[in-house]
């Protein structure tokens, strides 16, 4: 049985085996919660990044977790620029992120993930998490047994709010 929760905070400080990163397709950094995860795993993040050599929007990447002392490993999933996408084809993007950093947990107890896309990336936040969730649920139907728990890691109070309401109705 997986436990699916919602947290409010900063997901660097999150204690989870796998916590996930929403980055850019270049995976060397930039603003919000990919500037936060770099700053706190080091420099040696950004030379195992360097390593992977980007990735596409929708698909995801791992690598140690270096100076985050309270997770194993990082998934970098790249999140679709909302505004670059039909709504549903950014869901599906929006959905790879989730289905293949799940996949890469496996062996894992347990991940956290920030709101992806819902930043810089424009992403509505109520539309996000209903992918999120739904995704997720599909992914624990055909995965059971794997994870311990799946958190969603919300930054802000209203964004916490809309997960917490979302995970109520689901
Ligand atoms: P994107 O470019 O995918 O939109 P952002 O980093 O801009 O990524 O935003 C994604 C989400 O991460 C937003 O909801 C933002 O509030 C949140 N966020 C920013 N910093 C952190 C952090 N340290 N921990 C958890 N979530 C964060």
């Amino acid at each position: 049985m997986t436990t699916i929760a919602a947290y409010q905070g900063d997901i660097t400080r999150f204690p989870a085996d796998v916590i996930v990163n929403a980055a850019n397709s270049s995976l060397l950094g930039g603003g919000g919660v990919d500037g936060a995860i770099h700053r706190a795993a080091g420099p040696d993040l950004l030379a195992a990044c360097r390593l992977l050599g980007g990735a596409d929007t929708g698909e995801a990447r791992m690598t140690d977790a270096f100076n985050i002392r309270t997770a194993q490993k990082i998934v970098h999933a790249v999140g679709p620029v909302y505004r670059n996408y039909s709504p549903e084809n950014a869901a599906e993007l929006l959905a790879s992120c989730y289905r293949n950093s799940l996949d890469l947990a496996k062996g894992y107890r347990s991940i956290a993930f920030p709101a992806i896309s819902t930043g810089v990336y424009g992403y509505p936040i109520r539309d996000a998490t209903k992918v999120a969730l739904a995704t997720i649920t599909t992914w624990l139907a055909e995965n059971p047994a794997i994870l311990d728990t799946i958190t969603l890691v919300a930054f802000s109070g209203t964004d916490f709010d809309t997960i917490t309401d979302s995970l109520r109705a689901s």
